[in-house]
Formats: C-alpha cells, structure tokens, sequence
C-alpha cells in the first residue's frame, strides 16, 4: 500500500470544475482517492500549482518512420548525448533500468520518455504506425519508460480498404478497420491525406477536389472519408477518426481543410496540425492565414476537435505519411531527405527543417498556429500539439504556453518575425488574449483526455489514474512549465524536486473492437494473392 496526501496546493482540474482552488489531493495504489488517513504521509505544495500529468494526443515518437529519423540524423545525437537519469531504486517500485541515448528534436526511446515525463507529461501517442510496421513501433513503446502510450493506425491509402469502396462493401470495410485496430493494437484510425498517397504513387501531387478518383471512380477522398468516419462512429472508438487533410501545406488549402469539415458535417472528427492545413491565398502565388474561416466553422460544429502542430522557430525534423509534403519540402530546400512507399498500405517521407524567424513563410505559420490557439471558442476541442517534432520539438512546450499566456512575451517575438505575409492575420491586428492556467491544463490534459475518450486520465478526481504534475508558480511560464517539481505517475514519484527519479514502465492503451471473424478469411486471401508479409507474420 503506498499512500500519499499532496497538501495545500492550488489545484486546476478543469474536468471537474476546480479552477484554482486550494485544496488536498489524496493518493492511494497508484489512484487519486477521496479521502486518506490523517498519518498518511504528507507532501507539502503551499504556493505551488497542481494538474493532472500531461497528455500529447499527437506526437512522433515510436514508428518505422521515426527511426529513419533517428537515422538520418546523426549530427544531433553528438550535439546532444543523454546520460541515463541517476535514479533510486526502490525495493517494491517497478522501476526500468535507466539508459543513456540521444537527444534533438528526434530523441531515443528511452531520452523521449525521460524528457516528456521530465515535462511533466505521462501519456503521449504516436499519431502515425503503418499496419506493416506496427510491431517495430509497439517495440519502440516497450523502450520508452514511465508515459503512458498508444498509436493511431494509418489508413485511407490501404490497397484493401480501396477495393471495400470500389465494390461498395461498407459492412466489409468496417470489419476490416476493426480487424485492423485490434492485430496492430492500434487506438484510433488515423487518415492521412485520403486517396492523396495511392495519386501520389502514380505521380499525382494534389487533388483538385475531394471528387478526384483514387484508381477506381467510386474511390475519391470523400468516399474514403465517410467509409472510415463511419466505421470509427459506427465501432464506438473512444477517439473519432483523426484526419490529416489533404494537400498539406498548399497555398489556399483551407479550402481543402473546409471541404473536408463539411464532407463530415455531423459526425465526429478529428482534424490535425490544423495549422499546416488553414492556408488562405492562391497556388503557386501566395500564402495568406486562413486561420480565422477554420475558427468561424469550428466555433459552429461541435462535432469537430482538432489540434494546432503550431511551428516554433529552430530545428525540426518533418516526417509524414504524405510522402508528396516531403517532395515539396525537400525540392524547395534542397535538404536531404527520405522518401518510402510502404508497400500497398500508405507513404513515408523525412526531411529535417529548420523554421527560421526571418523567414516569411515560418513567419506566417507561426503566426497563424498562434491565430487559431488565440481565436478558438472552446479550448476542450483544439488543443496544443506542435505535431513533434514536424513544428518542433516537444520541449518547446514551455515557450508555446508561455507565448499563449503573456501577451508582452508574444508582442516581443511578433517585432522580431518576417511580417511579409502577415497581411490580413488576426495576430498583426494586436489580438489580445492571454490564455488562464485553467485553459493550460485543458488544452494540455483534460481536453486532450476527453477527446481520447481516457476516463481515468486528464483529471484529479477520486478514481483517476494518480499522474499529477506539480509546479513552482512562476511569472516566468517558460521556465515553470518546462522544470516541474514533482511529476508522479501512476501514484509513483517520477520527478523528485526538479530531477528525475524514478523510471516505472508506463502502460499501453488500445481499442478492442468486435468484427465479424468472417472477414478473416477474405484478409487472408487478399494477403496470399498481393501481399509480401504472410498473414500469420502481420499486426503487432
Ligand atoms: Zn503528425
């Protein structure tokens, strides 16, 4: 039994309508309880700030592609070795022996989870596994200590759900999303850039509408959309299907963006970086923010969530599924880059970047990330991702909160920017607002925890898992947010006055959905006829 009381705090837990209240917060095997005896021990929290632990619904940090990362980048991991954290060996705690790795904005399995728990962040998922290679990510999961994890599973290229659409198959192709999630023990369905990859493959960079033909006449990036909404809505995912538009990163592509929130009017969807997809101005002339129109449409369909992937300025490393983003990205930098066709399931391409402030085009996507945080109604349905580590490293969390909550730190930054296609942009209007810490800890904890359907994550009340982030108040929200003083996770102490202590392994979340074993035997002649991988060697 290991019990503890956290004393005298003041406690932001927006999912159960405490904002700021000074109040104790009771701990027991690894749960947050009601009440606890008065010899329980003790940690005293005066004048000090308490959240639920952190939650990245969309990050990169265990996939194939983010080891071709790892590997394309050796020059950060000598800028940047880790030691393996000193930490205390408990005789009842489940600790993982500590290691040592490398940092950048591309870290080792082991550094990524010393480094978000270090954050103060216990559950991060990986927005991005292709079916084939699900085994080397949940691998990489295994390696990562103390967060919490999980992977979105990527869909809407796939060869076989194609041939579901083009035969109007729609019970078959929900069968086969079930069947899918359940052999990759993927947690959602992620769709990226629908159709887009397959034109790709056949060199085809953008579509022209969402009515363009994927091969088949009947396989357009609308059909796959509903197909695969549908089946998520129609399974009871805890999370909606998460969507990466397409033609990322296109001047006026929010257009593209809105088209795709009215394809789905009425069901639940989540769209993602929406930052890279809410470009306003014209192909192949000019990029203006289109950041207000998604905020306008936003503010009126509650069905909708999405998260920002704002851009930070510095080093990054982009790395998608949409391998036509990575050719565009690479021809206008000349940088070195990787391109993959995985198969007959979806794309992979890398390409290491650098957002620099006096450059126009990072200016306005910093600028219009910002635009859509500031503007948006409902912080519980779009919430803080800088898409790690495509607009930046997840270590630039801290200066992201601290720009939301300081205006005079973000007017600062705002003089030093390339204004050249700020034109037009809500933030060179002078908006204003400055984000509560209440607002922080939903669009860092509860709102993400709700939008993932985690019902013991993302609060504080009796029952919740026992991942609370405590911070020292201070003016400086850079320095507060990124040095916490205690982390624990799952009731354990991770974070011990600043340092990292202790490394428990952290738990795998996945969906379950039923399916009708029919389809299997179907899977299982598609795999014989097409595929290279046997059907006994595939999933997770
Ligand atoms: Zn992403």
């Amino acid at each position: 039994m290991s019990s503890l009381r956290i004393t005298g705090g003041t406690v932001h837990d927006p999912a159960n309508n405490i904002d700021g209240e000074v109040r104790d917060i009771c701990v027991l095997n690894g749960r947050i309880v009601a009440s606890l005896p008065d010899d329980a021990p003790r940690l005293d929290a005066r004048d000090m700030v308490v959240m639920p632990g952190g939650i990245d619904l969309h990050a990169h940090v265990a996939s194939a592609s983010v080891n071709v990362a790892r590997r394309m980048l050796p020059e950060e991991h000598a800028m940047d070795p880790a030691r393996a954290p000193l930490l205390v060996r408990d005789r009842d705690a489940d600790i993982t022996i500590p290691r040592s790795g490398s940092g950048g904005t591309v870290p080792s399995t082991f550094t990524t989870g010393y480094r978000y728990a270090g954050l103060g962040y216990t559950t991060v998922f990986d927005a991005a596994v292709a079916p084939v290679s699900a085994r080397d990510a949940h691998a990489q999961f295994d390696d990562t200590p103390i967060i919490d994890t999980g992977c979105y599973i990527l869909m809407g290229n796939d060869a076989y759900l194609h041939r579901q659409i083009a035969g109007g198959e729609h019970e078959r192709a929900r069968d086969y999303v079930a069947w899918l999630l359940r052999t990759t023990k993927g947690y959602a369905v992620k769709i990226v850039n629908p159709g887009g990859i397959e034109l790709w493959k056949r060199n085809v960079r953008e579509i022209t509408s969402l009515d363009d033909a994927a091969g088949d006449p009947k396989v357009t990036p609308r059909t796959i959309l509903e197909t695969l909404a549908g089946a998520a809505n129609a399974l009871n995912l805890p999370h909606p299907v998460h969507i990466h538009c397409n033609n990322l990163g296109v001047a006026g592509n929010v257009g593209t963006t809105l088209d795709t929130m009215r394809a789905l009017s009425g069901r639940r969807a989540h769209f993602t970086h929406l930052q890279f997809q809410s470009y306003a101005g014209e192909r192949g002339k000019s990029y203006a923010s289109g950041a207000r129109q998604i905020s306008e449409y936003m503010a009126t369909h509650p069905e909708t969530s999405g998260d920002v992937g704002q851009v930070m300025f510095g080093q990054a490393c982009t790395l998608t599924a949409d391998g036509a983003v990575e050719y565009l990205l690479h021809a206008s930098t000349g940088r070195k880059w990787a391109n993959i066709d995985v198969e007959l399931e979806t794309g992979c391409g890398v390409v290491p970047y650098t957002y620099r402030d006096k450059a126009a085009m990072a200016s306005l996507q910093w600028a219009i990330g910002l635009e859509l945080f500031l503007l948006s109604g409902d912080p519980w349905r779009l919430v803080l991702s800088t898409d790690h580590p495509n607009g930046g490293s997840f270590m630039s969390y801290p200066e992201l909160i601290h720009l939301l909550m300081d205006r005079s730190f973000r007017d600062e930054q705002i003089k030093r920017i390339n204004p050249k296609m700020l034109a037009g942009s809500a933030l060179a209007d002078g908006l204003s607002r400055e984000y509560t810490l209440n607002e922080i800890a939903i669009i860092t904890r509860a709102g993400p925890a709700r939008l993932l359907g985690l019902s013991s994550k993302g609060h504080l009340g009796a029952g919740a898992d026992a991942d609370i982030t405590i911070y020292t108040r201070d003016a400086d929200r850079s320095r507060m947010f990124a040095t916490p003083r205690y982390v624990l996770k799952g009731g354990t102490m991770v974070v011990e006055e600043g340092q990292l202590r202790r490394a428990p392994q952290g738990r795998r979340h996945q969906a379950s959905p039923a399916y009708d074993p029919a389809v299997e035997r179907d899977i299982k002649q598609y795999f014989g006829r097409y595929l290279s991988v046997a059907f006994e060697n595939y999933g997770a």
